[in-house]
């Protein structure tokens, strides 16, 4: 038998880096900042909402697109957000997460051979969803402004990205893990690439609720002159309302990508939980759902300000998020005055790093090169995920500082 019975399109992909870092951060008893979850629990009027659904007997199959009472949730709550008024029943497509929807799109609007435009570092089953569909990925790099204020991206790459085979420009905007928030002109300019090249745009928004910037808002691109027609916009309820095992996600789409996006999801999944859409309904459409994403962002911008702090005076170069909950950030000072090598003599890399932080700190992080087609560009960062309780993050800054302090003292 051989090694592997896996796909040959799918082997290059391995087991995801979520995955192995949560069983690593269990393994050595680490308090877990990698894999992006809540330490907490979800609002309790969510979990009464699903225990009611179940109840009373919302237990069967749902409409393959979507129970009524969440796709009209959907399309409320997207006008509210700043899209355009959309068919509730036509328009969106109820999935199993954001994850399914990725893939729905995909596997529905790509053709074999189509290339797709995405920015990297990028979420990690971008790259498998591209390929399951045999399509090919062409990246463009982000990386921190000269002032290290922020991620951004040259005019010039993003241009020459584009060919005559471009069929998709694949968007995630606030970024997973750069924390970067795609300002106007950055997405006009996208949107004009996109018109002049007849592309359509993936706009993966699920951070969308989760901003800290006054002056840098979240700003969905379907909402641009020309967009509306040719986005397919993507969320889900995992991350605003901290149920990311729900796993309840939606695509907004004119009926033409509607069409090609449920012909995939009928066969993935047909239809997602019943009881969780209906709670989802009651979590889109709810003044208490709105009161508690406007607390979750308070609470998280109070995170993100301690972790940023923090890991700043640990050494690490932050490059400040404006929104997600995460912090990408820069270890070669901490990795240089620890001595930390690869092996080979050479500047330790984020797999290095990161396996220290496990072992000597007990904090678990992500190494983000796996989210870089070329992989030198991520290996001097760290993300740390701050979407876990203020005492969490201040036990794995303790941890941090003390396995640095100590580090640093028996070299002295
Ligand atoms: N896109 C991005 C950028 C993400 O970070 C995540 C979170 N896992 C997803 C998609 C998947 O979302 P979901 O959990 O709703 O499937
Ligand atoms: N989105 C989460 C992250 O980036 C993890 C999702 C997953 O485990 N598949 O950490």
């Amino acid at each position: 038998m051989p090694h592997t019975q896996t796909a040959s399109r799918l082997r290059p992909f391995g087991t995801s880096i979520f995955a192995e870092m949560s069983v690593l951060a269990t393994q050595h008893n680490a308090i877990n900042l990698s894999q992006g979850f809540p330490d907490f629990d979800g609002p309790e009027f969510l979990k009464a909402a699903a225990q009611q659904a179940i109840e009373i007997g919302h237990n069967q199959y749902a409409r393959t697109q979507g129970v009524p009472a969440l796709n009209e949730a959907i399309a409320a709550w997207w006008k509210r957000g700043g899209g355009c008024e959309v068919d509730p029943h036509a328009e969106i497509t109820v999935t199993s997460g954001c994850t399914e929807a990725l893939a729905a799109c995909c596997l529905g609007l790509l053709e074999p051979g189509d290339e797709v435009v995405c920015f990297e570092p990028f979420y990690d089953a971008y790259l498998a969803d591209v390929a399951l569909a045999g399509a090919v990925p062409r990246a463009v790099t982000l990386r921190p402004n000269r002032d290290r204020s922020a991620f951004g991206f040259d005019e010039t790459e993003l241009r020459r990205a584009f060919t005559p085979r471009t069929r998709a420009v694949l968007l995630n905007t606030p970024h997973n893990p750069t924390g970067k928030v795609f300002t106007r002109d950055e997405l006009a300019l996208i949107a004009d690439l996109a018109i002049e090249h007849g592309t359509i745009v993936l706009a993966d928004e699920v951070y969308e609720r989760l901003v800290f910037e006054p002056a840098r808002p979240h700003i969905s691109i379907a909402s641009l002159p020309g967009m509306a027609e040719r986005t397919i916009t993507l969320s889900s309820l995992g991350k605003t309302f901290s149920m990311t095992g729900w796993k309840i996600g939606w695509a907004i789409a004119p009926p033409a990508f509607t069409a090609g996006v449920r012909a995939a999801h009928q066969f993935l999944t047909f239809a997602s939980a019943t009881p969780l859409q209906h709670a989802a309904a009651v979590a889109l459409a709810s003044e208490e759902g709105e009161a508690y994403v406007e607390q979750l962002q308070r609470d998280y911008a109070k995170r993100r300000r301690f972790l940023a702090d923090a890991l700043t005076e640990l050494g690490f170069g932050v490059i400040e998020p404006e929104g997600t909950y995460f912090i990408m950030a820069d270890h070669t000072a901490v990795s240089e005055r620890l001595g930390l090598t690869n092996g080979k003599g050479e500047p330790a890399d984020d797999f290095v790093m990161s396996r220290w932080l496990i072992e000597h700190a007990g904090v678990a992080t992500i190494p983000p090169s796996v989210f870089y087609h070329d992989k030198m560009e991520g290996r001097k960062y760290l993300r740390f995920a701050f979407c876990k309780r203020a005492e969490t993050l201040r036990a794995a800054v303790d941890r941090m500082r003390t396995a640095i302090g100590s580090a640093r003292r028996v070299q002295a």
